[in-house]
């Protein structure tokens, strides 16, 4: 076997975090990706000072900070336009340490791949595990090129992993949450708006600014699984969301249909026994998919990854920090599944109780949510912000590296 070998399956954030982090320790890295090129879906992505503070140790938190627009500033409204709750992007840098930040996925994606050396992202490269391997035994991986062995495999592979299934057949897999999002990317609306997310009944908008002066939409609302509108999808924002306030209709009105994502959304309501087995670490989705109502599934696939390579520690010719005590796999995954699965079981728990209060339909339960959450709000800024407690004030378990 080759010692420092380790096999990344998915080149989606997580996999692609956890590949820079091993490089770094000394690891040679194949990151394997099915897809045939790493183009990732046209939608922002809101990266709390959790997820940040997980770049900072792999060097690349400045330049996501300095391609990304701050967020904070703005608040919830009803779809009339009455302002339920207001934040502020200062409020929530002194809560957390720092800002919450949004950027288009492919500049992160490009910020990520951009510091692993050429050749160690493969496209079109579906990858299925052969063996977890164990102490003793490498893991094996088999690839359209032929089988690897590896010293690590680190499990990336979204929500649908075959990896998880293979590890643990007797798990439930993905449930469906009852409700299906759509994300677009468009100019900005030519008259002003104020960052928002506006809650309805069963359905909710947001608009946040990126950086390049476009806006990220998204919009989450409940319907059954796997459907599709009759004509199109921005018909049917125009159907659920063509009343609400600005800037809700003009987006809509500039949006080309066919740049319109839809997604149903599903996640791991039942908690994994644990996120590793033999030499296989499962990280992100495919370890812990989450509802998207705290924008917590990339962060969290952040944070695993800097985890991991934590836990394994440097290969042991790692240039920077010398000889290191030999990786054996039982103790180093088992210390990752430690630290990391009640973590993100309170968090996917978390995620589907806001997912549930933002998606009330029943007309006295909406009234009532407003008017909680007006009311809390009056006594101070920090009702949404409070949400974050414990989730974006994380801290990794390494000092921060110099930025790239
Ligand atoms: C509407 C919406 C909004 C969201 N907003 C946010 C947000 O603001 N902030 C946030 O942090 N999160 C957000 N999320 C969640 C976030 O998108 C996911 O949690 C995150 O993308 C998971 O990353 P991942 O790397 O684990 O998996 P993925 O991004 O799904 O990547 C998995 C990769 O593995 C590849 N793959 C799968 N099988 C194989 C195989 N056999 N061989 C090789 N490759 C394979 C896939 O092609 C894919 O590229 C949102 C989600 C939704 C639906």
């Amino acid at each position: 076997m080759e010692q420092h070998r380790a096999v990344v399956v998915g080149a989606g954030v997580g996999g692609l975090t956890a590949a820079v982090a091993l490089h770094l320790g000394g690891w040679q890295v194949t990151v394997l990706e099915r897809a045939a090129d790493l183009a990732p879906v046209g939608a922002g992505i809101g990266l709390a000072p959790n997820a940040q503070r997980a770049l900072d140790v792999i060097g690349l938190g400045d330049r996501v900070r300095d391609l990304a627009a701050w967020q904070g500033d703005g608040g919830m409204r009803a779809p009339g336009g009455r302002w339920l709750a207001r934040t502020d992007a200062q409020a929530a840098a002194a809560r957390f340490g720092g800002p919450l930040v949004l950027l288009h996925r492919a500049t992160l994606v490009d910020i990520l791949t951009s510091a692993l050396p050429d050749g160690a992202v493969r496209t079109g490269a579906a990858a299925t595990l052969v063996d977890p391997g164990d102490d003793h035994r490498p893991a094996r991986v088999a690839t359209p090129d032929g089988e690897i062995e590896a010293a690590l495999v680190v499990a990336a592979d979204g929500i649908r992993s075959a990896t998880r299934g293979a590890l643990f057949p007797g798990h439930p897999g993905p449930r469906y949450a009852g409700c299906t999002t759509w994300r677009v990317v468009v100019p900005a609306p030519e008259r002003p708006f104020a960052p928002h997310e506006t809650w309805g009944a069963g359905r909710l908008w947001g608009t946040q600014p990126l950086k390049d002066g476009r806006i990220y939409a998204y919009a989450m609302a409940a319907a059954p699984a796997g459907g599709r509108a009759p004509d199109d999808e921005r018909a049917e924002l125009l159907r659920l969301f063509g009343d609400w306030h600005h800037p809700v209709p003009e987006i809509l009105a500039a949006v080309d249909p066919a740049q319109v994502l839809r997604h149903d959304v599903h996640h791991l309501t039942d908690p994994l026994p644990a996120f590793h087995q033999g030499r296989v670490a499962l990280l992100g989705d495919a370890a812990h998919a989450m509802m998207p109502s705290l924008g917590q599934g990339g962060n969290q696939a952040i944070e695993d990854a800097v985890v991991l390579a934590h836990h394994v520690g440097p290969a042991a010719d790692a240039p920077l920090t010398g000889p290191a005590p030999g990786f054996v796999p039982s103790r180093a995954l088992a210390a990752y599944t430690a630290d990391r699965l009640p973590r993100t079981t309170a968090i996917v728990r978390k995620a589907a109780r806001t997912g549930a209060v933002t998606l009330l339909a029943a007309r006295p339960a909406v009234a009532l949510r407003a008017t909680l959450v007006s009311a809390v709000s009056r006594f101070g800024p920090g009702l949404v912000l409070r949400g974050f407690d414990g989730i974006a004030d994380w801290r990794p378990p390494v000092a921060p590296a110099r930025s790239a």
